[in-house]
């Protein structure tokens, strides 16, 4: 079998890891790939979003399988296009990844069909907006309706904030077009968690839990990154709120799309606030997380090719997922300055001895002159499995000490720590 990754994050590699393990597989590409998937798999210098040329590479290269990796190619329908063209391909098509495109759309599915989510409204001009945030008084969040890379929800303690964000957002144009609309939600507080699950669309199977840390400092303290590390499982996530989860969000998400005519496919991935009502949802996103990922990849003990097909053929009822019990815990080696601004092209050291402690996923690398080179804000994931996350988090720091490149690199020192 010949399988495309299109993307080049962590969440990539481990894919590639991952998928490489599979005996069905025979040769992997990824578009556009890392300095790490390309010692797995054949690196492709396509961008994740040429859909046009990725598919021209697919079909000319004879691909059996595409995996998809980031929402903006899913968004823009590249699942359409390849089942157009008889390639057979694993994630939602365009109007089902609208739950990720689109926060209103979001937002509007869960209040039909009663899935539990902050209170909100939908704004089209910055006018209504400012109207109604100027009145209140308490915590509220203002979200860009369209993909702005993660950054297109700004958190504020009352409505003057609120305001500031709109003007951000709307007027300002911080995300382009992604914020011609924009919701004002309640803010939720609570422990965050996230569950993710493959689906085929009806059938709907759960991976195990995992958590992240998504402020750059330590104590969840600073500015929001992508990620700064994440572990699974997440004890916090117990099986009965597992199976709450399932019962009052993933099926009744699932099955409000099918009845929308927008059969979802692929991964969905709830972004979760555990409230004192209950778990509500913050978010959804049609696709693997990252880091989340490459902890749980580490776990999974499964062929990952047949879960894929299930989700394709509508099969997943057949399947079913088996789990490492021991933990495993990914530590994000970030350029310094990130995610502010930071230089790229610094050669990295030690590759080879972290590797013997940890698995190494890369994300912003690249090859150059024979060294692997700084490509990006978040650089590598240090991810280790462990009899008890203790001993996971002592040996992903260990291959971390292991590592170093010129200019600094900036890493959270107390990651999986929460999981105790
Ligand atoms: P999202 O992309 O919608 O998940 O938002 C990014 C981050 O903002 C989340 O991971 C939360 O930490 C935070 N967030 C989003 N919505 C809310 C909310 N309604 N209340 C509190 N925090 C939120």
């Amino acid at each position: 079998m010949r399988v495309l990754i299109v993307g080049a994050g962590g969440r990539e590699h481990a894919l590639a890891w991952k998928i490489g393990q599979s005996p069905k597989v025979e040769q992997i590409y990824c578009a556009p790939g890392n300095a790490g998937t390309a010692e797995i798999a054949e690196n492709v210098d396509i961008p994740a979003d040429r859909v046009d040329r990725l598919l021209e590479f697919a079909l000319e290269n004879k691909i059996d399988l595409t995996v998809v990796g980031p929402e903006q190619a899913l968004v823009l329908g590249i699942v359409d296009q390849f089942k157009e063209k008889g390639l057979r391909v694993f994630g939602p098509s365009a109007l089902a990844a609208q739950l990720e495109g689109s926060k209103v759309f979001c937002k509007d599915l869960m209040k039909k069909y009663g899935v539990p989510t902050g209170d909100y409204r939908v704004f089209e001009s910055p006018e209504a907006a400012h109207d109604y945030v100027l009145t209140r008084e308490e915590k509220l969040v203002v979200k860009a309706d369209g993909l702005a890379a993660g950054k297109g929800v700004l958190l504020c303690d009352n409505g003057q904030e609120a305001a500031l964000a709109i003007q951000t957002i709307m007027q300002d144009k911080a995300f382009g077009e992604a914020g011609d609309r924009i919701v004002v939600e309640e803010f939720l507080e609570g422990q965050e968690v996230s569950l993710l699950a493959f689906t085929d669309g009806k059938t709907v199977l759960p991976l195990d839990s995992a958590q992240d840390h998504k402020a750059a400092l330590d104590g969840d303290k600073g500015p929001n990154t992508g990620g700064m590390g994440a572990y699974s499982p997440a004890p916090i996530f117990t099986e009965a709120l597992k199976q709450e989860v399932m019962k009052t969000v993933m099926q009744p998400t699932v099955d409000a799309m099918k009845n929308e005519g927008r059969l979802f496919q692929g991964i969905l991935y709830a972004g979760l606030m555990l409230t004192q009502d209950g778990p509500k949802v913050l978010e959804f996103n049609a696709r693997f997380g990252d880091p989340e990922t490459q902890p749980l990849l580490m776990r999974l003990e499964n062929d990952i090719v047949p879960l894929f097909e299930a989700c394709i053929d509508g099969t997943l009822d057949q399947q079913e997922v088996k789990w490492n019990p021991k933990p495993a815990v990914c530590v994000v080696l970030a350029a310094k300055g990130y995610p502010g601004s930071y230089d790229k092209g610094k050669v990295i050291h030690g590759l080879e001895k972290a590797g013997k402690i940890s698995q190494v996923f890369h994300a912003g690398t690249k090859s150059c002159d024979g060294n692997v080179v700084t490509n990006g804000g978040r650089v590598l994931g240090v991810t280790a499995l462990g009899t008890d996350t203790a001993e996971a988090i002592a040996s992903a720091y260990r291959a971390v000490e292991e590592i170093s490149w010129d200019g600094g690199m900036h890493f959270r020192k107390d990651i999986g720590k929460r999981a105790g």
